[in-house]
C-alpha cells in the first residue's frame, strides 16, 4: 500500500471527537456577541452616529465623513473589548469565495507616537487591486484600482482578531466586481415593482423585501484521507474511484445518527455562528454517506447571502480542528448523491404579510394569487436566465444527475394549488363581479386550509412552491446565493411590472380593478401553463415531455452561460438596471473563463495522477502476474500450463490494454487542451473545453476505475471510495 494511503488509515484508526463546550447554558448569553448590532450601536455610538447608520440603512441617506468618523471610532471601541487588532474590508469577488485584506490599527500620531487609529474614511472605502480579482476584462479598459465600500445594512462583525466590514467591491470605473452590488440592486427593483402590484390591493404597504432561507448540503471526508487524495486537494471532486460495494443504497443514512466526531464538529460550528448572529437551526444526516445539512431559520436576502458567504468559510476552518475536511463542491463522489442548497425565497410587505402565503380572507388570496401567479410567469419567461444563473462547472456534474434536478426548469405547486388556477380559468368574468363574490366563487378563500396538507411535496421539482415560500433547489452547494438570487428578484421585478402594465391598460379600457386583475391572472395562468409540472422531475419520461412543451434542457455549461446575453435574459438585467452593457459582458466572460479553468485544473490533475499514479501502479500488478505466468510455465506440463494460466493470461492482456488506452487518451486530452489554451476568444475556448477536453475526463476515469478492481487492493495508491465515505 502506498505510504500515504497507509498512514491516512492508521490515522483514522485513531481518531477521538473533539471535545466542546457551550460558553453558556443560556444561548442568549452569547448570541451576537461578535456583531456589531444594532444594540451595540446604541451603546458604543454618539446618538447622531446611531441616527444617521439607521437613516442609510432605512432611507439609503448618505453618511458624512465627520459622522463616518465617529461611527468608526465607537466599532473600534466594541471591537477591542474582544481583542481585535486588525480590520478588514469584507467582499465576495466573483471567484468562490470572500475576499479580505487584513490592515492594524496601527498609525502613529502627530508626534510620531504609535496608536490605534480607525477612522471614517478607512470604514467608508478602500482601494484594493482589482486586477489580482476575476473582472472580465474591465481592467483593460482603464484602471487596476479597485474600491470597496462600505454596506451598511449588513452589520459588522469580529472573527478571530479582525473586525471585518462587509463591503461592495466595484472598479476604478464603477463597474460592479462582485456579487454583492447587483444583488442589492435587484433586492431594490423586486421592493419598488412588488410594492406597486401592492398597492392594487393595500395601499398602505410601502416596502417589499425579500427573504432567504438557505440549506447547505456538504461532504466531511477524514483530513488525512483527503490529503492522501491529489483530486479531492486540487479539484474539490474525486476523478476517479470505483463506487463502494456499499453506498447509498440501503437509505441508512439520511436522517440517521450522527458519528461523535461529526457532532463536534457541529456544536462548535453552531456556536461560532451563534457568536455572530448566524440563526442556524437545523443540522442532519443527508442522503449519501457522510453527507450533511445545515440551515438556518430565513433572513433578508443580502444578510442571509453574507452569512452563508461566512458559514461556508467557518466550516472549513472549524472542521480543519476536528481533523475533517469540507467538501462544499456538488459532486465530490459521482455515482452518490451530490450536494445542493436550495435557496428558500419569499416576498413580504413592511405591513407583515408574506406575499407567498394564502390570506385569512378572499382579499388577501387575491394578493396571494397574484404573486402566485407573478412566479409562475418569471420562472416561464426567465428559465434560460435562472439557468445560468445557476449553472457552473462543479454544478453540472450534478445536475440530473442521482437525485438532482434536471437542467430544466419547472414549477410544483400541488394538487390543491393546481385544482385552484385550473377551475380560476375555466371561470368567465361574468355579472357577479365584486371583489367578495368573484373570489367565492372561485374558491380561492379555501386556500389556507387545503394548504395546510403539504404532504404531497415534491422533492423532484427544481423550484417547488412549499406552503409560504418557493424552493429553488437547482442552486449548486458551492455557489454565492446571490447569482440565483439575482436572476430571481431581477426576474421577478420585471414580471411584476410588465403584470401591472398589463393591469393598467385594462383599467385604461374602463374595466373595473377586480375585473382587470382576473383577465390579466387568466391570461398568465394559461400562457404560463408548461412551466407547471407535478410529476417525477427526475424521470425520462419528463425529459421528453418538456420538448413536447417547448421547455429548454441544456447541459452544456458554456451554452447555458451564454443565455446571460439572451434576449430576455438581457430586457431583465439591463432593463431593471442590475446591470450595464460592460458588467453584463464582463460577468459572462468571468463565468466562461471560471469554466474553463476548472475543466482545465480537472485534466491536468487527471493527467498527472493517471501517469504517475495509476499506469505505473498497474505495470507493478502487471509483472507480478508475468512471473506467476513464468513459475506456472517452469512447474506445468504443457496442456495443464495452458489450462491454469488463462485467467492470468487474460488479465495480463487487459491490463495492457488499459495502460495503453490511458497513456494514448492523456496524450489526446493535453493535445485537446493545447489546441484550446491557442484559442483568442473566451468563449470559443469555453466551448472547446466543454467539447473537446471535458468528455476525456470521463473515458480516462472509466479505464482507470477498472483497474482499482483488478489489481491487488495492498498497492493501490489512493484511498477508496469505500475507505472515503465511511469515515467514523
Ligand atoms: P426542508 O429540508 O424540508 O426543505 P428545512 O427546514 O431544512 O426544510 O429548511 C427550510 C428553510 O426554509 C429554512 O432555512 C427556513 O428558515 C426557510 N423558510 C421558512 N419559511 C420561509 C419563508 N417564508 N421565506 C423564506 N425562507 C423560509
Ligand atoms: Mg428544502
Amino acid at each position: 500500500m502506498s505510504k500515504m494511503r497507509f498512514f491516512a488509515l492508521q490515522e483514522l484508526a485513531n481518531r477521538k471527537p473533539v471535545d466542546v463546550s457551550l460558553p453558556s447554558d443560556k444561548l442568549s448569553d452569547y448570541y451576537g456577541i461578535h456583531v456589531f448590532d444594532q444594540q451595540k450601536m446604541k451603546e458604543f455610538l454618539p446618538k447622531e452616529a446611531y441616527k444617521a447608520v439607521q437613516d442609510a440603512i432605512e432611507k439609503g441617506k448618505r453618511i458624512s465623513i465627520e459622522t463616518a468618523d465617529l461611527i468608526a471610532n465607537g466599532m473600534k471601541s466594541w471591537a477591542k473589548q474582544l481583542n481585535v487588532t486588525h480590520y478588514t474590508h469584507w467582499f465576495q469577488p466573483l471567484t468562490d469565495g470572500t475576499a479580505e485584506k487584513h490592515d492594524g490599527f496601527i498609525d502613529f500620531d502627530k508626534n510620531g507616537d504609535v496608536i490605534e487609529r480607525f477612522s471614517g474614511k478607512l470604514l467608508i472605502q478602500q482601494e484594493p487591486d482589482a486586477s489580482s480579482f476575476p473582472n472580465g476584462g474591465i481592467r483593460n479598459t482603464f484602471e487596476a484600482r479597485g474600491y470597496t465600500a462600505w454596506d451598511v445594512s449588513s452589520p459588522a462583525f469580529v472573527v478571530d482578531d479582525t473586525l471585518c466590514i462587509p463591503t461592495i467591491f466595484i472598479s476604478y470605473t464603477g463597474e460592479a466586481l462582485d456579487y454583492k452590488t447587483p444583488l442589492l440592486k435587484a433586492l431594490a427593483a423586486v421592493d419598488i415593482a412588488a410594492t406597486e402590484v401592492c398597492k392594487l390591493f393595500d395601499t398602505k404597504v410601502e416596502r417589499v423585501h425579500a427573504n432567504l432561507g438557505w440549506e447547505q448540503e456538504y461532504f466531511l471526508v477524514d483530513r488525512a484521507l483527503y490529503d492522501a487524495r491529489p483530486d479531492l486537494c486540487l479539484t474539490g471532486r474525486t476523478l476517479m474511484g470505483h463506487s463502494s460495494a456499499k453506498d447509498q443504497q440501503l437509505d441508512d443514512h439520511y436522517f440517521g445518527s450522527i458519528p461523535a466526531r461529526v457532532t463536534a464538529f457541529m456544536k462548535e460550528l453552531e456556536i461560532e455562528c451563534y457568536k455572530l448572529g448566524i440563526p442556524l437551526k437545523t443540522r442532519h444526516n443527508e442522503v449519501a454517506p457522510n453527507q450533511f445539512e445545515l440551515a438556518p431559520i430565513f433572513e433578508n436576502v443580502n444578510l442571509a447571502n453574507d452569512h452563508n458567504q461566512l458559514v461556508m468559510d467557518l466550516m472549513k476552518r472549524i472542521a480543519q480542528k476536528h481533523k475533517f475536511a469540507v467538501l462544499l463542491h456538488e459532486k465530490p463522489f459521482s455515482s452518490v448523491n451530490g450536494s445542493g442548497k436550495h435557496n428558500n425565497w419569499s416576498l413580504c410587505t413592511n405591513t407583515g404579510i408574506n406575499l407567498f402565503a394564502p390570506g385569512k380572507n378572499p382579499k388577501g388570496n387575491m394578493l396571494f394569487l397574484t404573486f402566485l401567479v407573478n412566479v409562475l410567469m418569471m420562472v416561464y419567461k426567465n428559465q434560460d436566465l435562472l439557468r445560468a444563473s445557476i449553472m457552473s462547472a462543479t454544478n453540472s456534474y450534478r445536475l440530473g444527475a442521482n437525485e438532482a434536478p434536471p437542467a430544466i426548469l419547472s414549477i410544483f405547486l400541488g394538487k390543491q394549488l393546481t385544482a385552484v388556477l385550473d377551475s380560476f380559468v375555466k371561470q368567465d368574468y361574468g355579472s357577479n363581479s365584486d371583489n367578495e363574490s368573484l373570489t367565492l366563487k372561485l374558491g380561492i378563500d379555501r386556500i389556507p386550509e387545503i394548504l395546510l396538507d403539504t404532504t404531497d411535496r415534491n422533492r423532484t421539482s427544481p423550484f417547488a412552491f412549499t406552503g409560504n415560500r418557493f424552493e429553488f433547489r437547482a442552486v449548486g452547494s458551492s455557489a454565492n446565493c446571490a447569482g440565483a438570487m439575482i436572476a430571481i428578484n431581477a426576474a421577478m421585478a420585471n414580471q411584476l411590472e410588465e403584470f401591472k402594465a398589463t393591469v393598467d391598460s385594462f383599467l385604461e379600457d374602463g374595466m373595473t380593478k377586480t375585473e382587470a386583475l382576473f383577465h390579466a391572472l387568466k391570461d398568465a395562468i394559461i400562457e404560463s401553463s408548461p412551466i407547471r409540472f407535478e410529476g417525477d422531475g427526475y424521470s425520462d419520461e419528463w425529459k421528453q415531455e418538456a420538448v413536447k412543451r417547448g421547455l429548454s434542457n441544456i447541459n452544456s455549461v458554456p451554452e447555458a452561460l451564454m443565455h446571460y446575453e439572451s434576449k430576455q435574459s438581457r430586457a431583465v438585467l439591463i432593463g431593471e438596471h442590475i446591470f450595464n452593457e460592460t458588467e453584463l459582458a464582463s460577468r459572462l466572460e468571468v463565468e466562461l473563463e471560471k469554466f474553463t479553468k476548472k475543466v482545465q485544473i480537472e485534466s491536468r490533475v487527471l493527467g498527472d495522477l493517471a501517469i504517475n499514479h495509476i499506469v505505473p501502479t498497474a505495470v507493478i500488478y502487471q509483472n507480478r502476474l508475468l512471473e506467476n505466468v513464468r513459475g506456472l510455465r517452469e512447474v506445468f506440463d504443457d496442456a495443464e500450463y495452458e489450462m491454469q494460466s488463462a485467467d492470468r493470461k487474460e488479465l495480463i492482456r487487459e491490463i495492457s490494454f488499459r495502460i495503453t488506452e490511458i497513456k494514448r487518451l492523456v496524450n489526446e486530452m493535453t493535445e485537446a487542451r493545447k489546441k484550446a489554451n491557442h484559442m483568442e476568444n473566451y468563449q470559443e475556448r469555453a466551448f472547446a473545453y466543454e467539447q473537446e477536453v471535458k468528455p476525456y475526463l470521463e473515458s480516462i476515469r472509466d479505464h482507470i476505475d477498472n483497474l482499482e478492481m483488478e489489481i491487488d487492493d495492498e498497492i493501490w495508491p489512493l484511498p477508496k471510495y469505500r475507505e472515503l465515505l465511511f469515515t467514523k
